[in-house]
């Protein structure tokens, strides 16, 4: 089962859980659990982790009700929603680390470690392309000498990449390339440097033997364990051999776009105790995500990431828009002028399925109608924004409600229909409410909110 329909089940159990009026709370509870540890499995989610989790969930929601019955069925199923986000977020969070906060203008080693084939060569390029849209001067080093053509590789993604990068066709020592590289961008003052390492087929003694050779030459900032997702649960004996051998800080996870054992390799991973900080959900160079425990099950349950949002937001657009935007959520407002804006940027991002999951309903848009489909919705939505006035823009949204004629007018105006108006206007609803929980998550620590 892929991780988008593990988000589907979890949706369904919840309402289905909810829908039926006639159960008690406990055995509403009940189900519930029942369905919820079912999908878990079927996720490939680790069998510890999911008993555990069971038994937490249940003593949250029986502790927090008793055996009473709900006031609302609304109140009933927010508190539920938030005791599932609360507990997949245990689920897959370790100690969660951040990415390495590079110094300006200063030498930072990015040292890659990792098997044949788990996609180092290209998480590099990927990390390279990552910083470097962040303002720094990145530059690649080919330390696989061990592989033929590893160079060669490297080369190809980072030509393409536009990221400068060293190697060498002849030279037999990879310790010796590695110093080499990094002299080289050192004294060109280069920011960021990335260490490509070779890999073998299995773990061996000779693999991690050259890594700590490397390691010790190189004096890398952070040591990043690149592992495949596909390998599903083997991912805690893998990251934990590796960890004995080499000491790396943090894990960059790949092949994680709709592969069935994703969830394994994640529960495996938390089970080690070793944070994710990198999710590779393509081939592409962008197919490049942030991990965070929070975000990660937000997009799951489809229910958005506005950190994610602003995240990608403020990389490509520095201009006084976004900083307007930025203060407004800061303030816990997001008004329809923030919703146009960021809609903007969306469509210039690119590529628009990894953005779009960070949308409340966005996400499931996109699986259901595709690409290209999606963005020609988006197109419409502009176009919806556009007939807006400036006072509504920049009004909470609210000022339609009081004025269903306006919503008429709008709709006319955009050729849209009265519907595609109030649907936008839903989601930027939610969106305020999650600017509103961001902030109240800032200053006591809570939780973004889930839509009703
Ligand atoms: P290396 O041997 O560890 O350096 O692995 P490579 O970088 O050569 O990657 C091996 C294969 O995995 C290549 O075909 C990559 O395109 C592919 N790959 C790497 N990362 C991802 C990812 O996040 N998603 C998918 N679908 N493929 C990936």
């Amino acid at each position: 089962m892929v991780l988008a329909d593990l988000g589907k089940r979890i949706n369904n159990a919840v309402n289905s859980a909810l829908s039926n009026t006639e159960d008690d709370y406990a055995t509403t509870v009940d189900v519930l659990l029942k369905t919820l540890v079912t999908a878990l499995l079927e996720a490939d989610v680790n069998i510890k982790l999911v008993s555990n989790l069971r038994n937490n969930l249940k003593e949250t929601l029986m502790g927090n009700k008793g055996t009473g019955k709900s006031t609302s069925n609304a109140q009933t199923k927010k508190l539920i929603q938030k005791a599932v986000f609360d507990e997949l977020c245990n689920l897959v969070d370790c100690e969660s680390e951040q990415p390495f906060q590079p110094k300006k203008r200063k030498t930072n080693v990015i040292m890659f470690v990792g098997l044949q084939g788990s996609g180092k060569t290209t998480s590099c390029t990927k990390l390279a392309v990552y910083y470097s849209r962040r303002g720094f001067k990145v530059g690649l080093v080919c330390a696989d000498t061990f592989r033929a053509g590893a160079f060669d590789q490297l080369k190809q993604n980072a030509i393409k990449a536009h990221i400068p990068f060293y190697g060498s066709y002849t030279e037999t020592d990879p310790v010796k390339v590695a110093a080499e590289g990094i002299a080289k961008f050192k004294k060109e003052k280069f920011e960021v440097i990335i260490v490509d390492t070779s890999g073998r087929h299995h773990q061996e003694q000779a693999l991690f033997q050259e890594m700590v050779e490397i390691s010790n030459v190189v004096k890398p900032n952070q040591t990043i364990m690149v592992l495949d997702a596909s390998i599903g649960q083997a991912a805690e004996q893998q990251s934990k051999a590796f960890k004995e051998s080499a000491d790396f800080g943090a894990i960059l996870l790949t092949k994680m776009d709709g592969h069935a054992k994703g969830g394994g390799a994640i529960s495996a991973v938390a089970a080690t105790n070793t944070p994710i900080i990198f999710i590779g959900t393509g081939e592409h160079i962008h197919d490049l995500e942030k991990f965070s425990p929070k975000s990660f099950i937000s997009k799951l349950l489809g229910i958005g990431d506005i950190e994610s949002l602003l995240e990608q937001f403020q990389t490509v657009s520095n201009t006084d828009d976004a900083k307007a935007t930025m203060e407004n959520i800061q303030q816990g407002k997001f008004t329809l002028l923030d919703f146009k804006k960021q809609m903007q940027t969306i469509m210039k991002m690119g590529p628009l399925s990894n953005i779009a999951s960070m949308i409340p309903g966005m996400g499931n848009m996109m699986n259901e109608v595709g690409e290209e489909e999606a963005s020609k919705k988006m197109k419409k939505m502009i176009y919806v924004l556009d007939s807006m006035t400036k006072q509504e823009l920049e009004s909470d949204g609210r000022i339609f409600i009081d004025a269903p004629t306006r919503m008429v007018r709008v709709a006319r105006g955009s050729g849209t229909s009265v519907f595609e108006v109030e649907m936008i206007l839903m989601q930027q609803q939610m969106m305020a409410r999650m600017a509103q929980s961001t902030r109240a998550a800032q200053q006591g620590g809570g939780m973004p909110s889930m839509p009703g």
